[in-house]
């Protein structure tokens, strides 16, 4: 019985892998990767092992999750080393969850290699203090391309001190825009794009809600980075942000 490690190939730059993510990938004997994973982290994969890609291509998936789950744990049999890389850390909109429960019920030993995650490239790219203590307390890592109910994005959880980092906007920016302006979203708060951060490919557009709709598509992957921290100067913000018009959200963040 081998292995199985999910490893986290972070937002890009392969130098921005763990030490311990290289060393796994080194001694790997087969690697399923993401599509998200850069062509210079597989350059990191031992010569010799299997690498077989599991990403979806063009919203045509090549596996099913359920076909990921049951090719991890037959692998397991008869391979000492299997690596499951994912893009940033593969316990942030990874699916992991899905995959560790799987390993668990077939009882193979598992272990979780974490990495950087694309909020924490893309705001290292940008030179955002994602908890400004001058303009935030909390962070929220979420997405508006949640499929279920039960876990659509929950406006309660937001608040004018919040950072909001939106992973995934495939919605048209106008789209996003327009949902966090009838959540009560100021026009003027601050948000910045970063597309492809910490890769060669990096675009970072720095701009505010009412911009945001007029923005030219930046090339995927890319996220978004809402709140006061996304200011070029958030010494200067104050409180000034979301005392206007309270929308529905801050309305509703202020009931306990
Ligand atoms: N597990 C990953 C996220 C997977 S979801 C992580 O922790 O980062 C894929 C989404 O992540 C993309 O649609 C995009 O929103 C974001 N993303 C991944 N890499 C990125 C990068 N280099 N720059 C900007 N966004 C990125």
């Amino acid at each position: 019985m081998g292995r199985v490690y999910l490893v986290g190939a972070g937002p890009g730059a392969p130098d921005l892998l763990t030490v311990r993510a290289v060393r796994v990938l080194e001694s790997a004997d087969i690697v399923f990767h993401d599509a998200l994973v850069s062509p210079e982290v597989l350059r990191l994969i031992a010569r010799g092992a299997e690498v077989v890609d599991v990403g979806k291509r063009s919203g045509q998936k090549l596996l099913t999750q359920e076909e990921i789950n049951a090719l991890l744990v037959s692998t397991a049999a008869s391979h000492e080393t299997v690596v499951r890389l994912k893009g940033g850390d593969p316990l942030i909109f990874g699916r992991a969850g899905e995959e560790i429960e799987a390993l668990r019920e077939a009882g193979v030993d598992f272990e979780v290699v974490p990495g950087i995650s694309a909020a924490f490239g893309a705001a290292a790219a940008a030179g955002i203090s994602l908890t400004d203590r001058r303009a935030a307390s909390q962070v929220v890592l979420s997405t508006f391309s949640r499929g279920t109910q039960n876990t659509a994005f929950d406006w309660a959880s937001i608040t004018p001190a919040t950072t909001l980092v939106l992973y995934m906007p495939h919605q048209a920016y106008r789209e996003v825009a327009q949902r966090l302006r009838d959540a009560g979203f100021p026009d003027d708060l601050p948000c910045v794009i970063v597309s492809n951060a910490t890769t060669p490919r990096q675009q970072i557009r720095w701009t505010n809600v009412a911009g945001l709709a007029h923005q030219e598509k930046l090339p995927a992957p890319a996220l978004l980075i809402v709140g006061r921290v996304a200011a070029r100067k958030v010494r200067e913000i104050g409180a000034a942000f979301w005392q206007r018009e309270p929308g529905p959200a801050t309305q509703r963040a202020s009931v306990s």
